[in-house]
């Protein structure tokens, strides 16, 4: 687990247009902090800084107490979620929840527990040996993420995770990404446009606009303003 600090942070595409500006955030160790805003606010800019996907013009990135700017992605020790699963077709879920420690040589009875252990927290266990394409959209989300738990990473980063999936399958699962905050109580950072996500999701809800931090509080905090 770790903190995560973002200290005047800009981000300026070549192209010259200024996407994040000057951002002060510091999300604290277990914390789940929500970015939300309009669209084009610099939402997924600032979450692919924090993931190293994209590069910070000015600025400080810390994790953990460390500064990553200059980082590679993989040297992060944190996962990212992303709304387009990204499952790979031929594999069952065991294998796509499994395959990043499998690529790091992870001792194969070490990777079957720590698959079938996610799989438990994510209501997973019975589609061990399903592919993906026999499988619903939230559940496909939820292999998306198991893949991430598996690695134990310093910090999640979601980018619109539920933004794929109809209403119904969104509420449940808000409660699924609650227990899950609850139970690892793993640094988050989530990236939606939803307010409803915003409001019931997060422990400190951050609201951007034109590339600024326009608001920073509690959802309750922010509720009574
Ligand atoms: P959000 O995630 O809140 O929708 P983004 O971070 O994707 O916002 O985009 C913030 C701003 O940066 C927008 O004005 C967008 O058009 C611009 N932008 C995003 N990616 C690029 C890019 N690769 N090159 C130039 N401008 C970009
Ligand atoms: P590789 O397998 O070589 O890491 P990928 O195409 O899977 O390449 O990923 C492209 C880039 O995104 C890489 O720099 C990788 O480190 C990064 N990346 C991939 N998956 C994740 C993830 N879940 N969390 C953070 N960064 C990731």
């Amino acid at each position: 687990m770790a903190e995560i600090v973002l200290e005047g942070i800009t981000k300026r595409y070549p192209d010259g247009a200024v996407a994040v500006r000057d951002v002060d955030l510091t999300v604290a160790d277990g914390e789940f902090v929500i970015l939300v805003g309009p669209s084009g606010c610099g939402k997924s800019t600032t979450l692919n800084m924090i993931a190293g996907l994209e590069d910070i013009t000015e600025g400080t990135l810390r994790i953990g107490g460390q500064v990553v700017n200059d980082k590679a992605p993989k040297d992060r020790d944190i996962a990212m979620v992303f709304q387009s699963y990204a499952l790979y077709p031929h594999m069952t879920v065991r294998e796509n929840m499994g395959f990043a420690l499998r690529l790091a040589k992870v001792d194969k009875a070490v990777i079957r527990e720590k698959v079938e252990e996610a799989a438990r927290i994510l209501d997973l266990g019975d589609h061990l040996d399903r592919k993906p394409a026999n499988l619903s959209g939230g559940q496909r989300q939820r292999v998306a993420m198991g893949r991430a738990i598996v690695r134990d990473p310093k910090a999640f980063l979601m980018d619109e995770p539920l933004s794929n999936l109809d209403a119904k399958l969104r509420v449940q699962m808000r409660t699924q990404i609650s227990r899950l905050q609850q139970r690892l109580g793993t640094t988050t950072v989530y990236v939606t446009h939803d307010q409803t996500e915003a409001m019931t999701l997060g422990d400190r809800v951050v609201v951007m606009r034109g590339g600024l931090v326009q608001q920073v509080g509690t959802p309750q905090h922010l509720y009574d303003q």
